[in-house]
């Protein structure tokens, strides 16, 4: 596995896998360890190049890093990006290949689930390294799959923002949601139980379908999603959605999803902040499911994490009115957020 330091903000280390036998290409984005091991979900998407595929490893794991100090975790951040093989492989000699990969770093990077990866295939990693959570869980310790987690922050998180933002209480609002698997499903079902109506997409018509069944939602598609009537959109699919073209088309008034990166680039934070639209930063709301893995990794309860997890609401709130206040487009106000505790642990551990 060849090693790379990458230039940039805080950027610790890129590690390159290539295991022609297991056919696992990818790498491991080491951001920060600056406040504990690097600690963020493994990914198996396909990519259309290898320079595709880093980039997303290392934005992710920047994010991985503010998501990480902004929730109060001792961990650091990072991210494995792993290219999914064409047709049919062996799942479990694949990560168990990756397995070996994450434990040649030593307990520099912590790894869990993310798109495309499942408890399963944790298992299978943890025949080869204890460097791993999302594992499954004994009862009343935390562990498992940390989706519902995710989708339970998403949740109250947006509840808070709605009528703090736009006084509108859940139950009286249309929510559309783009990308129907763990998480966008999830929070599907906790928006239902509180009365909002539901607007679905996803690449998968089975599963939207399905879904859409089961709670009465509507179905739009997957070009229409982030450009319906409703009050609030959720991405929940993959990142950088909200571009100059989405941003124009947007008619709800407030985003706020599970999704990681869902600013394109930061310039897109500002044309949110011009068009009026509130933005919920992804990785303040979306912190339950690493806030889980954390908590398995460091053999604490669900009790701790669901306490956690409550915070999250009110961090978010915290970071719009501070950016109401300044006239700061909120992702903004959040990366410094998350500097500022990163320089203050820095500080702290030295
Ligand atoms: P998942 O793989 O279960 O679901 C992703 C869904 O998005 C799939 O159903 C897929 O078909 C759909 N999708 C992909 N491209 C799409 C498109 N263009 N339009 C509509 N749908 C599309 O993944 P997940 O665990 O639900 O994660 C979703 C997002 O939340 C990701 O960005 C992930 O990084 C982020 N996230 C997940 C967790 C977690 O606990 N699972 C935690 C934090 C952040």
């Amino acid at each position: 596995m060849a090693q790379f330091a990458v230039e940039g903000d805080f950027q610790e280390y890129l590690h390159v896998i290539d295991d022609a036998e297991a056919g696992l290409t990818g790498v491991i984005a080491i951001h920060s360890t600056a406040i504990g091991p690097a600690a963020g979900g493994c990914r198996l998407w396909h990519y259309s190049s290898k320079s595709e595929l880093t980039a997303d490893a290392i934005r992710l794991a920047r994010g991985m890093s503010y998501k990480n100090a902004v929730a109060g975790l001792p961990f650091g951040g990072g991210k494995a990006v792993l290219q999914r093989p064409e047709g049919s492989f062996d799942r479990e000699a694949f990560f168990r290949a990756y397995g070996d990969a994450v434990a040649s770093l030593g307990g520099t990077y912590v790894t869990a689930e993310d798109v495309g990866t499942t408890v399963a295939d944790m298992r299978a990693v943890r025949e080869r390294t204890a460097y791993v959570a999302g594992l499954d869980a004994a009862a009343g310790a935390a562990g498992g799959d940390p989706s519902p987690w995710t989708a339970l922050g998403v949740f109250e998180a947006m509840k808070v923002a709605a009528r703090e933002t736009l006084s509108l209480d859940l139950k009286n609002a249309t929510v559309a949601i783009q990308g129907t698997g763990n998480v966008g499903a999830g929070l599907a079902r906790l928006l239902k139980q509180e009365g909002a109506q539901l607007i679905l997409a996803d690449i998968d018509a089975a599963r939207v379908g399905a879904l859409a069944a089961e709670l009465s939602a509507r179905v739009v598609g997957i070009d229409e999603i982030l450009a319906v009537d409703s009050d609030v959109v959720a991405p929940c699919a993959l990142g950088g959605v909200l571009d100059a073209d989405a941003i124009d088309k947007l008619k709800a008034q407030l985003v706020c999803g599970g999704a990681n990166n869902q600013l394109a680039t930061e310039a897109d934070g500002v044309r949110l902040l011009g068009r009026g639209i509130v933005y919920a930063p992804d990785y303040v709301v979306n912190a339950g499911g690493i806030i889980n893995v954390s908590a398995e990794y460091l053999g604490e309860t669900t009790q701790q994490v669901s306490e956690r997890v409550h915070q999250i609401a009110g961090r978010l709130s915290m970071v719009l009115r501070e950016a109401r206040s300044s006239g700061r487009p909120s992702n903004v106000v959040a990366d410094e957020l998350a500097q500022q505790i990163i320089a203050e642990r820095r500080l702290q551990a030295a």
